[in-house]
């Protein structure tokens, strides 16, 4: 239920409802806009509306009817913007993650991390719990990977992002990663979700290998609903019937999430193809329809990578595209950092 204030109303109104809603067993969440507050009342209880409408300062209560809603327009109708580094995700800014696939050495993230810190990206990516197919392949460093990876971020004065598999990393992540990736294979690992939306840090999700939007979003939900409003989704692929590309990378996600969520939403085409010449028009292709930011593979030699060489690029590659993407970002009105 939404419960929108009148224009105006003071900050005692909006206290008194939050009160009032929450002596009704509901979770308040507030949403304060230019013009006027939106309080959310979140649960499961039962509540007359015409109750609060009769209180001060209320305009409007609305019943949501959409299964998501903090992560709906609905409760916040501006864009989310998410901000680490000095680098802006949604509301007309386009965000930049690179990196490789996994941290295997300090040689290897100091020689990516200088080469993109060189062309201006400001927030490195590198997994070190790698959610492998095969238990023999490389599972990543573990906790000498984030050690690596923020000692390199550091160095080149950039954030990190990296993926966390299960709640006990929890207090890890907190030591040494700005932003905490929630992978496609964990997309719904409902009671590590839960938790995350206890922490304060911004939470990347991406979208599962067979998951509709609806279940992305609901995905969110569980994040914003346990408080943490710094949420950004990301579409990087999903499995379908063709073999030619690792998955497809559907882009109609950038229309459609952005219309019904205020939340911003990434794209990530090296997963989303596979293939390292598939990525640089892909990447063009995403921007073009609009999307908050860009997931990136990059690593200073592909072809020795332990995990998605193939679909990384080299930082040369990189470099060029960076170029491309900052020449169409003013033509559809967005900045790039
Ligand atoms: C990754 O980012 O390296 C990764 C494993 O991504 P996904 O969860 O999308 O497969
Ligand atoms: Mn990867």
């Amino acid at each position: 239920m939404l419960i929108i204030m009148k224009r105006g109303a003071s900050e005692k109104n909006i206290e008194d409802v939050k009160g009032f809603i929450e002596r009704k067993g509901f979770n308040a969440h507030i949403s304060k806009g230019e013009i006027q507050t939106v309080i959310g009342a979140v649960g499961e209880k039962v509540i007359d509306p015409r109750d609060i409408e009769l209180l001060e300062g209320v305009s409007e209560v609305i019943k949501i009817t959409t299964n998501y809603k903090l992560a709906s327009r609905i409760f916040q109708e501006k864009d989310t913007i998410i901000e680490v580094n000095g680098v802006k995700f949604g509301g007309g800014n386009v965000g930049t993650i690179a990196g490789p696939c996994s941290v295997e050495s300090f040689e290897q993230m100091d020689e990516t991390a200088k080469q993109l810190s060189k062309v201006g990206v400001k927030i490195l990516r590198g997994g070190a719990f790698k959610p492998r197919t095969s238990p023999y392949s490389f599972q990543g460093l573990g906790e000498d990977g984030l050690k690596i990876l923020r000692k390199v971020a550091d160095k080149y004065k950039m954030a990190v992002v990296s993926e966390i598999m299960e709640i006990s990393q929890i207090p890890l992540f907190e030591k040494y990663v700005d932003i905490f990736q929630v992978g496609a294979r964990n997309m719904q690992n409902f009671n590590l979700l839960k938790e995350l939306g206890f922490i304060r840090k911004p939470v990347l999700i991406k979208r599962g290998l067979a998951a509709t939007f609806e279940e992305l979003l609901m995905a969110a939900e569980y994040i914003l609903s346990g408080g943490n409003s710094q949420v950004m989704l990301c579409e990087r692929g999903i499995r379908t019937f063709e073999k030619v590309t690792r998955n497809t990378l559907d882009l109609s996600a950038i229309p459609v999430i952005q219309k019904v969520s205020h939340l911003p939403i990434l794209v990530d085409p090296s997963h989303g193809t596979g293939l390292r010449d598939k990525v640089a028009p892909m990447s063009r292709a995403a921007l073009a329809a609009g999307c908050d930011g860009l997931i990136i593979e990059v690593h200073n030699k592909p072809e020795c990578a332990l995990c998605d060489g193939a679909q990384s690029l080299y930082p040369q590659q990189f470099s060029q595209l960076y170029k491309e993407l900052k020449k169409i970002a003013p033509i559809i009105n967005k900045k790039i950092i």
